[in-house]
C-alpha cells in the first residue's frame, strides 16, 4: 500500500474534519470488510462523539471518490473497503458470512478471453462465490 487514506483524500482536495479522519484510521487499519454499523462500534471506541450518520455521510463520500470500494455480500449490507487493495475475488459462507478473499489467475485469465471474444478488453470485474463449508 502507497498511500494511507488520509494522503489520498488530501491528494483529490478533501478537507477532513476530526472525525472524518478518525473514521479514515478506522478503515485503514481494517484488515476485514466492515459495514457502515460495524465501522461506527470501531470509531465511536476512539470518539464517542462519532454518530452513526456521520459514518453513512463519510463511506459514501470517500466512495464518491473512489476512496473505498463498497461491496454487496448478499444480505443487504453494503461493505467496505480500501479501494487501492491489490485485486481480488470474496468467497462468502453464506452460514456464518465469513469472507473469504482469493485470486486465481486461471479466472482472470478466462474473463480476458471472454470479454476478448465479446469485442471487448477487460477494464476490471467483480465476482463474488457464495458457498457453505464441504462436509468433512
Ligand atoms: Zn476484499
Amino acid at each position: 500500500m502507497t498511500e494511507t487514506i488520509l494522503e489520498r483524500c488530501e491528494a483529490k482536495g478533501l478537507r477532513l474534519t476530526d472525525q472524518r479522519r478518525t473514521i479514515a484510521a478506522v478503515l485503514q487499519e481494517a484488515d476485514d470488510h466492515p459495514d457502515a454499523e460495524e465501522l461506527y462500534a470501531r470509531a465511536s471506541a476512539v470518539d464517542p462523539k462519532i454518530s452513526l450518520a456521520t459514518v453513512y455521510r463519510t463511506v459514501k463520500l470517500f466512495e464518491e471518490k473512489g476512496i473505498l470500494d463498497k461491496h454487496e455480500f448478499g444480505d443487504g449490507r453494503a461493505r467496505y473497503e480500501t479501494a487501492d487493495r491489490e485485486h481480488h475475488d470474496h468467497l462468502i459462507d453464506i452460514t456464518t458470512g465469513d469472507v473469504i478473499e482469493f485470486v486465481d489467475p486461471e479466472i482472470e485469465a478466462l474473463q480476458e478471453k471472454i470479454a476478448e471474444k465479446l469485442g471487448y478488453k477487460l477494464k476490471g470485474h467483480r465476482l463474488e462465490l457464495f458457498g457453505v463449508p464441504l462436509k468433512k
